[in-house]
């Protein structure tokens, strides 16, 4: 028996959307794309939705869309997927790390305003592991200082921040299809606004800034990040039924939650408050024992077959940054994303896991600490 750390269920529903998209010879852009973009952005509560090759692109377009530039910084939640990062540097931009709370693992808004400059143009807060970012002191800040909120919710798909949508509250927001996400299409991406301006800027970016008169006269440097009429049916199959993919991840979340809460050398994040609707994206946990890093855990679960991944890095603990921004990364160490890289892991969240799995896992690990 092997333990995969994620592994997706295709349907029959996508199965038939694509096979549509094969039948009628619609494979580049088509009926599903457009499909997609209205139900997924209305599912998110925006009234816009403009699809994109990745949530790494989907990151990029909005930082591009929000006019994001050289010299620029963009504060962001330290522990991420680099992709978070890299999207503000695509633009010339310096991505500035605000550590985490050490409880939810999500960015400490407290830590936000002192490292507010006069070059800070926007706040990037990245909504982790299917939880929320506390808005509401980000939104204070960005109307106090003038700055834009751009939020990556690539974990967090139909999450709900008090009686909020994810990706609704800022002015632009990032989403990912990957095949580890909520609902995928294997790679895939969407960008979401409530504002007409960015969505028409967005979607003009996305398409090669084709022109309006002549179309080969283009408007502006653009980019082709066009998802794919197949990608999309598959992720329109994915997103029509959700309510049953979160309904799986709730169930894995609260086995895994109920065998390990007791368990005194486990730490298991907590969720905040504020996240009204938490839906899993993968089970997390640190180790409380100071001999032990997650590394220790990780090799011994594999003697098993049983997958597992570190926690992020932090972005102050990547070489590039410490080369490439050594002053700001001598401000900015977060001393809690350290300690959670060294400390934490996930293990296997896929949707097709059952229980019988969840307690063979947990046996092992509960025996491993022991
Ligand atoms: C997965 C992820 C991304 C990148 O998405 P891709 O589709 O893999 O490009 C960005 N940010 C976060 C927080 C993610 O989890």
């Amino acid at each position: 028996m092997k333990y995969p750390v994620y592994e997706v269920k295709i349907e029959k529903l996508e199965k038939k959307y694509v096979n549509d998209c094969l039948n009628t010879s619609w494979i580049g852009q088509g009926a599903y794309v457009k499909n997609l973009e209205i139900e997924f952005s209305k599912y998110v509560g925006c009234k816009y939705g403009i699809s994109t090759t990745s949530g790494t692109t989907a990151l990029h377009l909005a930082c591009r869309t929000l006019g994001i530039r050289n010299g620029d910084e963009v504060l962001i939640s330290s522990s991420t997927n680099m992709a978070s990062a890299f999207a503000v540097i695509y633009c010339g931009a310096i991505p500035i790390p605000v550590d985490i709370n050490s409880d939810t693992w999500q960015m400490d808004v407290s830590k936000i305003e002192s490292k507010i400059s006069k070059k800070t143009k926007a706040i990037m807060p990245v909504h982790l592991f299917g939880q929320s970012v506390d808005m509401d002191p980000i939104i204070f800040l960005a109307k106090k200082y003038n700055l834009k909120i751009i939020e990556d919710c690539a974990e967090a798909i139909g999450v709900l921040y008090k009686k909020r949508k994810i990706g609704s509250i800022g002015h632009i927001s990032a989403f990912s299809f990957f095949a580890n996400k909520t609902i995928t299409c294997g790679e895939g991406g969407m960008v979401v606004t409530n504002d007409k301006r960015l969505a028409l800027k967005a979607y003009e970016l996305k398409n090669l800034c084709y022109g309006k008169k002549n179309r080969f006269l283009h408007s502006d440097i653009g980019f082709n990040y066009r998802l794919p009429n197949i990608s999309a049916a598959i992720a329109l199959g994915q997103l029509r039924r959700i309510d049953s993919i979160i309904e799986k991840k709730k169930r894995i979340y609260q086995r895994y939650f109920n065998n390990l809460k007791n368990i005194k050398n486990i730490k298991i994040p907590i969720i905040g408050s504020h996240t009204t609707r938490f839906i899993m994206w993968v089970f997390n946990i640190s180790l409380i024992n100071e001999r032990n890093d997650s590394n220790f855990l990780i090799k011994k679960l594999k003697s098993y077959s049983i997958e597992s991944r570190p926690a992020f890095a932090p972005i102050n603990k990547q070489p590039w940054y410490k080369k490439k921004y050594f002053n700001f990364f001598k401000k900015n160490n977060c001393h809690n994303a350290n300690e959670v890289m060294l400390k934490g892991l996930y293990l296997p969240s896929g949707s097709t896991l059952n229980n019988s799995q969840i307690d063979f896992i947990c046996e092992k690990v509960i025996n491993i600490l022991k």
